[in-house]
């Protein structure tokens, strides 16, 4: 998350001056100090491809530098995965850093219009590049996912992906189709990839994942019926976990950790939701 005074827009960078957070990137990896503070501008690399002001949080403006991976780093300097950032950093450094890393590559990938080619230039005071010539506009793009997590009694669905490191279990996620609501896609989602009907969504929380423009709904849900069917190449594996026999579980960085630990918690303090419909779910509850 952002801190609660982070105002958030994209300008050209202007005169340096003391009230900078730098948030420097060569590639995916954050530049930090030894001591793991945001170094100061003349301690960067000279030349950086993308160069720009992202935001304020309270006084400081928050400038974003990007370079390729062939540009070295400074040896008082050194590079951290956005990943590893979140055990480095505050929370809330992590939401302007995740901000950064994603307006660059923004920033890079809408550089001409993608409709005729033209250089684009930025729009004045909004987050937003033009083409001159055809007035195509391009905002930061951002790709909407879901995930669920599925109980069945004192029992949660856990599956993964051939992608995951070797051991880790997680909830079904997927991404959202063109002209698919949010509701569509979880119950399409869950049973192409499980074969498991469900019922009963319940909103729990969302993150923006830089990696590199998602942004994931976080969702509990009720088994409603069906058989675990992995789905080919998709699914490796997929099975109902007690919660005192759980799998490797994903690192907390992830939303998908912290929907997974509130699933547990539920089942511990022994709440039920069957039968609670919501009305995010009344649709559904048609279907
Ligand atoms: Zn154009």
């Amino acid at each position: 998350m952002w801190p609660a005074d982070f105002v958030p827009y994209f300008v050209p960078l202007k005169h340096e001056n003391a009230s900078v957070l730098n948030f420097a990137f060569i590639d995916d990896g954050l530049l930090l100090r030894e001591d793991n503070s945001l170094p100061q501008a003349h301690e960067l690399p000279a030349q950086a491809r993308a160069a720009f002001a992202f935001g304020m949080h309270g006084r400081h403006e928050c400038h974003a530098y990007g370079w390729s991976h062939t540009q070295a780093v400074p040896s008082h300097l050194k590079v951290v995965g956005l990943r590893d950032v979140f055990s480095l950093l505050p929370a809330e450094f992590w939401g302007m850093a995740a901000r950064a890393r994603q307006m660059l590559r923004w920033d890079l990938a809408s550089r001409y219009c993608g409709a005729c080619g033209t250089p684009t230039e930025a729009l004045n005071g909004e987050p937003a590049k033009e083409c001159p010539a055809c007035k195509t506009r391009d905002y930061p793009r951002i790709t909407p996912a879901v995930m669920a997590l599925v109980r069945r009694g004192d029992e949660i669905l856990l599956a993964r992906s051939p992608h995951f490191r070797p051991g880790m279990y997680s909830a079904l996620a997927g991404f959202i189709e063109a002209g698919e609501t949010v509701e569509d896609c979880l119950h399409r989602e869950v049973f192409e990839e499980s074969g498991i009907r469900i019922k009963n969504l319940r909103w729990f929380a969302s993150q923006p994942w830089p990696f590199p423009y998602s942004l994931m709904l976080a969702f509990h849900a009720d088994y409603a019926g069906g058989e675990i069917t992995p789905q080919p190449g998709e699914i490796e594996d997929a099975g109902w976990y007690r919660i005192d026999n759980l799998p490797g579980l994903p690192a907390p960085v992830s939303i998908a950790s912290r929907l997974i630990e509130d699933g547990i918690r539920q089942i511990r303090e022994g709440s039920s939701v069957q039968g609670q419909t919501l009305p995010f779910d009344q649709y559904n509850n048609q279907l």
